[in-house]
């Protein structure tokens, strides 16, 4: 029998607040252990929680991104469950209200529904050691933004362009920075596998918690094949919620049956609804930037860019935006974009090199100025002093040497200290030319016109 898998993935995102989400206590990541911390997100009893606004408009500015409808009402819910990192044995979340509804995103020329956004408050992170464990509260009360799929996605390529998509979204709107390795962005997946042509799903198998796009893609493709194998062998499949082992390649049970109504939703007695206003919306609106997709494609139809390009450079919003303000001052977009994919991006961060000056470097290799050598030189000064490239080619004097007369003296030396490659060349090997040409470079300290080179070499090599 033929199966197909129908794949949901909850997404939570860290929102890029400077305070936590029901108090004023500080969101930035790698702090000492419990030194962001305050009675309302350590959960003592009878503090009373205050919304954080901003945490609201960038919930709302994520959703208006993807085409959500925002809810003009929406309220607080106490989710309630146990456990060490919870202390007052509830989260607050949004239940039947969210602020966020309906919306998609494309991958590949296809919708991927978005059911809702709700907004909520993250947990408490707990640490094992070898003989104890402990609790770190700065993590309590972080907003968190929760984004739920519909049940669109059908293989692990997909789940994978889907969590890239999203992140891209969120990232270019300042909703969040997505960082996986600090937990920023962290994803539910719900996996289920039915016949072909069945319309009912099959058992919903969640796997919790996963914290890398790559790991999402391996833990759903083995679960897939783990259910599909289970159903071949006559077994039935139950609801249950499992863990992802990346180590050992493998889903292991967590839980079994878990539903909503065992949360014991009810409405959070201490925080007032959320209203939006006209007025709010329309502010919000503004802050929408060119979200991903469109940007590739200006990128291809503005610059000429190949869509490869183009996606490398807008997969980084910082990258894109730096390309954008070289690649405007540039006549050659194209080499612009070589040298960020090649030279500069695998670390952006720690460049000094402004936009202006890399089309300024570009401009000085295409007006013939310095030749392609020289410019990875001037380039690497550029990268770790921030100096402009023609004030370092003046001062070391890297102008390439066009001089017709001066070459022509340092072919002639070429030609005479090297009489085993001229006669190489004159017995009808043509690659002997190139060892020529590197022995004008030499003797040129490099700064030779390297094409000019090329032309004197054939010209006096035929006259011979
Ligand atoms: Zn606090």
């Amino acid at each position: 029998m033929n199966y197909e898998a129908v794949i949901g993935l909850e997404v939570h995102v860290q929102l890029k607040t400077r305070s936590k989400m029901f108090c004023g206590c500080g969101t930035e990541s790698g702090a000492e252990p419990n030194t962001r911390v305050c009675p309302v997100c350590l959960g003592y009893p009878g503090v009373m929680p205050v919304i954080n606004a901003e945490a609201v408009r960038k919930t709302i500015l994520a959703g208006l991104m993807i085409g959500s409808q925002i809810a003009p009402f929406s309220k607080w819910d106490r989710k309630n469950y146990f456990y060490p990192d919870m202390p007052k044995n509830y989260q607050i979340s949004q239940y039947d209200l969210p602020l966020c509804v309906g919306g998609a995103v494309i991958i590949n020329g296809k919708r991927i529904g978005v059911t809702r956004i709700h907004l909520e408050e993250d947990v408490a992170k707990s640490f094992h050691f070898a003989t104890s464990s402990g609790v770190d509260f700065n993590r309590a009360g972080t907003p968190l933004m929760e984004c739920v799929s519909e049940p669109d996605l059908r293989s692990p390529d997909e789940a994978f362009a889907y969590l890239t998509a999203l992140k891209e979204i969120f990232i270019s709107g300042g909703v969040s920075d997505c960082d996986m390795e600090k937990g920023q962005l962290r994803c539910d997946c719900n996996v289920s596998v039915r016949p072909v042509g069945q319309q009912a799903f099959g058992e919903k198998i969640e796997i919790k918690n996963m914290n890398s796009i790559s790991g999402v893609r391996r833990a759903v493709a083995y679960e897939i094949e783990r259910q599909i194998s289970a159903l071949g062998r006559g077994e039935k499949l139950q609801q249950e919620t499992r863990r992802w082992d990346d180590e050992a390649g493998k889903t292991f049970v967590m839980r079994t049956k878990e539903y909503a109504h065992d949360y014991r939703y009810f409405p959070e007695p201490d925080l007032m609804p959320v209203q939006v206003t006209d007025a709010l919306l329309a502010e919000i609106r503004q802050l929408i930037p060119e979200l991903p997709d469109a940007k590739r494609l200006r990128f291809v139809q503005q610059y000429g860019l190949p869509e490869y390009d183009a996606g490398v450079l807008v997969a980084d919003a910082a990258v894109a935006k730096f390309y954008d303000a070289a690649a405007g001052q540039s006549k050659n977009p194209k080499a612009i974009s070589n040298w960020v994919m090649t030279e500069l991006l695998s670390k952006f961060a720690e460049s000094k090199i402004t936009p202006g000056q890399l089309a300024e470097l570009v401009g000085l290799i295409d007006a013939g100025q310095i030749n392609g050598k020289i410019a990875k030189e001037v380039f690497a000064e550029m990268f770790g002093t921030g100096k402009s490239p023609a004030a370092i080619v003046q001062v070391r004097g890297l102008v390439q040497v066009s001089d017709t007369g001066a070459l022509e003296a340092f072919v002639d030396q070429a030609i005479a200290a090297n009489p085993k490659s001229v006669a190489d060349f004159q017995a009808g090997n043509p690659a002997a030319i190139n060892f020529l040409k590197g022995q004008v470079m030499k003797l040129s300290k490099g700064k030779a016109n390297p094409q000019v080179v090329g032309e004197i070499l054939q010209r006096k090599l035929a006259a011979r």
